[in-house]
This record gives structure tokens, sequence and C-alpha cells, in this order.
């Protein structure tokens, strides 16, 4: 047992979110608690995100302030997590004379072994090596005392599709799958303390199971859960579009528990910056897999993921990626510049479409998307919609929750609702990113 107090900064992800809350229990374990701030902390990780430049830069801001933190208390352990500490390795030790731990994403299960060491020897460590088998993907969320009404559940980690912009599958590793039954535990622990939904992580959760020998299947997956009584939603992301297929959709439909959205990321509309991704499918080929989904799962909503600036996008490329979101029609997307991510191919590739275009490329992708999120917003006027209430803000004593769709749902007044309560909800406003309701007669 250690005791004192540590304090997690987390960037990127849902899967980083998670992971963040892995390390919390197992620091917690030892008998430590949360601290306020890096200041008061007698252990700090930055767990990092690498997937975008953005993230990458703010990490090396927050190591910056750090270091004052660190001077003043010098048997402060610091670490930093995730996939700048992956890429990095020991050059972060060597750049951050003040970091403690470099610890790889395939290591988290060590943290407090390492953080026992580095105070007893005052070693400073990097712990990086991917290996067959990685511990925290088997550990159960924290749930702690309290019922989580919505809670994230791991099924797999690392990706093994190489997109030539993505630095996923150098800083997590291949796929690797969490048994089914490790995650029937988790899913049946969760809402044995009074959870509602759960949302299944992964890279890639279309190709679960396939690295496990006679390995279930996603559906398979879904199936089984959907048979766990008080599991009233089961979301997951994020899925890929090739590994897409009609097992998946009929899973979609028939099962009550499973949500109707999908994120789906798209990327591109022009095909030859398609194959330059390495993404595996053409625009017809993802556009089928859209129409055969909301054949079999009427109402789903689609959500995906944009890329503009690709190198060599053409201003005739990016105008067949406008015109597949208003053929599309997605409920929302994240779209984002492209930026070069070190090690990656397409950081080597010729043709880097200037910032400037990035930019204005960026701004007319969400011009467009936001009118016809708007859209749907303003169509979902006057329809009612089944809201899982998530909280009640302290301040307004509205509530918050989300429609099956993922849409968010403000409730203009909140009496006798309950976090956790499965309402009935009449929409009566369509906002820019929101929807505003109350309880349906
Ligand atoms: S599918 Fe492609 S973009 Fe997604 S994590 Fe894997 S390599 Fe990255």
């Amino acid at each position: 047992m250690f005791g004192g107090r540590y304090y997690i900064e987390t960037y990127g992800c849902q899967m980083n979110e998670h992971d963040s809350q892995k390390m919390s229990a197992l620091l917690e374990e030892l008998g430590m608690t949360e601290a306020a701030s890096a200041d008061q902390a007698d252990v700090v990780v930055i767990n990092t995100c690498s997937v975008r430049e953005k993230p990458e830069h703010k990490v090396y801001s927050a190591l910056g302030t750090l270091k004052a933190a660190k001077t003043r208390n010098p048997a402060m352990v610091t670490v930093v997590a995730g996939c700048v500490a992956q890429q990095e390795r020991d050059k972060l030790l060597k750049r951050v004379s003040h970091l403690d731990i470099v610890l790889g994403t395939h290591a988290i299960g060590e943290l407090p072994a390492l953080v026992g060491r580095v105070r007893e020897t005052g070693e400073r460590i990097s712990c990086t090596d991917f290996r067959g088998e990685v511990s925290s993907l088997h550990m159960h969320a924290p749930i702690g005392g309290e019922a989580r009404i919505c809670s994230y559940v791991t099924i797999m980690q690392g990706c093994s599709n190489f997109c030539s912009y993505c630095v996923v599958p150098f800083t997590r590793g291949p796929e690797m799958s969490r048994p089914e039954r490790d995650v029937i535990d988790e899913v049946r622990g969760i809402v044995a303390q009074g959870g509602k939904e759960v949302t299944l992580l992964g890279q890639n959760v279309n190709a679960y199971g396939k690295d496990l020998e006679q390995g279930p299947s996603f559906s398979h997956l879904l199936r089984q859960l959907d048979r766990i009584e008080g599991l009233r939603r089961v979301r997951f992301t994020t899925s890929h579009p090739k590994d897409f297929d009609e097992g998946l959709a009929s899973a979609m439909a028939d099962m009550a528990s499973v949500c109707e959205h999908i994120h789906l990321p798209l990327q591109s509309g022009a095909d030859n910056v398609l194959r330059a991704m390495k993404r595996s499918y053409d625009y017809a080929a993802y556009r089928e897999k859209v129409r055969l989904l909301r054949q079999k799962v009427p109402g789903v909503a689609i959500t995906a993921d944009m890329i503009v600036g690709f190198p060599g996008e053409s201003e005739a490329d990016f105008q067949q990626t406008l015109a597949a979101l208003e053929e599309i029609r997605f409920d929302q997307i994240f779209s984002f510049k492209f930026s070069p991510r070190p090690g990656t191919d397409a950081s080597r590739l010729p043709d880097q479409v200037p910032e400037d275009v990035k930019i204005a490329r960026l701004a007319r992708v969400h011009q467009i998307q936001e009118a016809i999120t708007s859209g749907y917003h303003l169509a979902a006027e006057g329809t009612t919609a089944e809201v899982l209430v998530e909280e009640i803000k302290q301040q307004t004593g509205q509530a918050r929750g989300r429609t099956r769709t993922n849409k968010v749902v403000n409730l203009g007044a909140s009496e006798g609702i309950l976090p956790g309560d499965l309402v009935r909800v009449e929409i009566v406003r369509g906002l820019k990113h929101s929807l505003l309701g109350k309880k349906a007669d």
C-alpha cells in the first residue's frame, strides 16, 4: 500500500478515457486517492494521444507545466502513458528530464509495480514492449459502490489495418480480442450494480474474435449480451466499413438492446483518395452498406469521420466528398484536416495539400454538415423518443440524456425523473447540437 494522492490527465479518444479509469482503479487499490490537481499529487499520469497533431502538442505543453510541480516536490512520480509514450519510447525520457516512467499501451497493468520501483530505487523506466498478452485488456471497469448508468467496456485493442495515415497499429499493436466470457462477465457486473447501457470499445469492433481460435463473431457477442436481463442498451464503436456485413445489420435489427446508431468512418468520397488511404473499400461499396443498413434498421443514425486535405486530394476529389455528404446525409460527422503522423506511409506521400486549402475545405465540410444535422434535429420536432436519463443538472434542474440514436436531449423539467430512468419524451425543439424535449403524456 502506498497511500497518497494521484492525478491523471487524459487526452484523446474513449479508449484513452477508459484506460485512465483502469489506471485510476489500480492506484486506488494501493490506497491512493484522487487529487484535484497535479500540484497536489504524489503520482501524476499524463495519458496521451498521438492520433492527431493537436492533442500531441497539448501533451508536451502539459509536460512543461509539470516541471514546476516536480521541482517543488521531487518525490512526485511522473508518468507518460498512451500513444505518445508508445511512439516516443526511451526518447521521451531523454527529452523530458523530469519524467520518471514511460508506460506503453500494453503495460498499463504494470503501473503500480513501476511506481513502486521508482520510489524504491529512483530509476527512470521505459516499459513499451508489445506483448502477446495485455493484462489491462482483461481488467473490469472500476464500478465502485455507485451505479454508473453508462459504461465503456473494452472488447479488443489494437488494429491490424494499417490505414496509411494512422498511428494506431504502431502505438497499440495488432488486433487482440478479449475472450467473450470476460466481456459478458464484466457487463453482468455492470448491470448488477445498476448500469443500463454499455458501449463496447475497440478500434475495429467488427473484427472482434478474428484473432481468437474459433473466435466468436462480433454479432455473436452482441447476441450473448442481448440476453442479459436488465441491460437496456448496447452501443459499440468503431466499425470499419470493410468488415461491416449483413450479419451485423441483422443483429442490430433483431436485438432489442442494440441501439440504432453506428459510427462508420467514410474518410473521403473520392475512390483514389480512399485507395491512397488504404481503406479497402470504395465509395460505391460504402454506399451499398449504408443502403443495406437503412433497409434493415429503419431510422438508424449514421455518423462518420472525414479527413480533408489528404495528400494528393484535388478540388475534384474534394467535391466528391461534399457530394457524399449530401448523398449519405450523415446524422453527424467528425471532420479533421489531414496531419502527417510520424512513421505512417501518408507522411511520406508527395503532394501535401497546403494548409490554407485544408482550412478552407474543412470550413465547407462543416457548413454542409451543420445544415444536414440541423435538418435532422428540426425533423425530429413533434416526434417521440425513448431517452435514457444520464444526469440531472444541478444548476438548472434539467435532465440530460440520449435517444437510442445517440442524440442528446435536454428535458425542460426533471420533476420525478431520476438518472437511469428510461423516459418517453416528446421532442419540442430541434437545436443545432441537441434536442429539447418534454416528458410525453
Ligand atoms: S482502421 Fe485504420 S484508421 Fe482505424 S485504427 Fe485501424 S489503422 Fe487506424
